[in-house]
């Protein structure tokens, strides 16, 4: 490419994108409306988008001819249509790999939030109301222990490893679901094993969810497979809120069928199903899996060299479509 290449980013990012020989529009702080990002994209030849950017027919339509990239700041791309982008000639790049160990992470935070009551029992220390009852009963705040239990993992891969790396400081045994066989998964130290999703639900204690958003997995815990838990499970979210079915989880709370959930995404995020919000049995974030520096700077770098390999028609490391 020999002019000047424009890169559009629709959303201020950590870290400066390392790209000296092109121009760069910057984004906003805070989330632009729809049309604002298509004016901003005109006439580019990158876009940095954000998972809450859809890209769609329209979006490459006002990006124009000369998009050679549209790099999700993410490494889920449920956002994008990848057949609208590939009958342009348009690739799609990720950032996996940067958002593993963050991800991770907050599935354990929420796993052990929600098995021990923690929103409930930090509002009772901090609101007076345990200086008015004075020292605890025994069976007050009991929650789930989860040492020598079971998790199941439902998507084996990058995030859904490093959750099960992390399951071995409580003894747990491991099951996973996945479309193939992992090895990584099967070997040691997880020594997991791959079983059909129904028959991990009734076995696991925990089960923490890393598929990614396809048609193929909105609703894969809907409310016969949530029938099918231990009413002392938790379910834990990190990876799409359309993946489970809110108001099914919602009644499955409310019911007693499940003991408690653990969500950073939302099935219509940021709007959160009420019946959720108002429950003791939910500790909920807001999609903030990746939400460390460390990581999210890691992510604008990726983003950085998929965009001057695509530019130099070289293949993006990260390309998905
Ligand atoms: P990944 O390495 O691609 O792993 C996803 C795994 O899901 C694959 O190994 C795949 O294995 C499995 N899978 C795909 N379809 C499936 C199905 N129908 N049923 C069961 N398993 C299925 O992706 P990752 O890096 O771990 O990220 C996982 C997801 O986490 C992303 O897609 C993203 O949506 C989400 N995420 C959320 C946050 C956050 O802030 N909360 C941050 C990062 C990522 P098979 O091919 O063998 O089925």
């Amino acid at each position: 490419m020999t002019l000047r290449p424009i890169i559009a980013v629709t959303r201020a990012l950590p870290g400066s994108l390392n790209l000296p020989n092109a121009e760069i529009r910057p984004g906003p702080q805070d989330k632009p409306d729809r049309d604002w990002v298509l004016r901003h994209i005109a006439g580019t030849h990158a876009v940095v988008t954000m998972f809450s950017d859809k890209v769609d027919s329209h979006f490459l339509d006002a990006a124009g001819p000369n998009l050679r990239i549209v790099a999700n700041f993410a490494v889920g791309y449920d956002n994008i249509d990848l057949s609208a982008c590939r009958a342009r000639g348009v690739a799609v790049s990720n950032t996996p790999h940067a958002v593993t160990e963050g991800t991770a992470d907050l599935a354990w935070l929420l796993i052990l939030a929600a098995a021990r009551h923690l929103p409930a029992a930090d509002r009772f220390a901090r609101s007076g109301q345990w200086a008015q009852r004075g020292t605890l009963a025994m069976n007050d705040f009991l929650g789930q222990d989860l040492t020598g239990k079971t998790l199941l993992i439902v998507g084996a891969g990058r995030i859904g490893h490093a959750t099960a790396l992390r399951s071995l400081g409580w003894g747990m045994r491991i099951l996973y679901t996945a479309r193939s066989k992992h090895w990584d998964f099967e070997l040691a130290p997880l020594a997991a094993t791959r079983v059909p999703l129904d028959e991990g639900l009734a076995q696991a204690d925990a089960v923490s969810i890393h598929c990614p958003l396809t048609p193929e997995t909105k609703h894969l815990i809907n409310r016969d497979r949530l029938a099918l838990m231990k009413p002392t499970a938790i379910l834990v979210n990190t990876a799409r809120g359309p993946v489970v079915d809110e108001h099914a989880l919602a009644d499955a709370l409310a019911t007693g069928r499940l003991y408690a959930a653990g969500l950073d995404v939302f099935e219509h995020e940021p709007q959160i199903h009420p019946a959720l919000t108002a429950s003791d049995r939910v500790v909920m974030t807001p999609h903030i899996g990746s939400a460390a520096a460390r990581y999210r700077e890691m992510m604008t770098a990726m983003v950085a060299d998929n965009i001057a390999a695509a530019l130099a028609e070289r293949e993006p490391p990260n390309r998905v479509a």
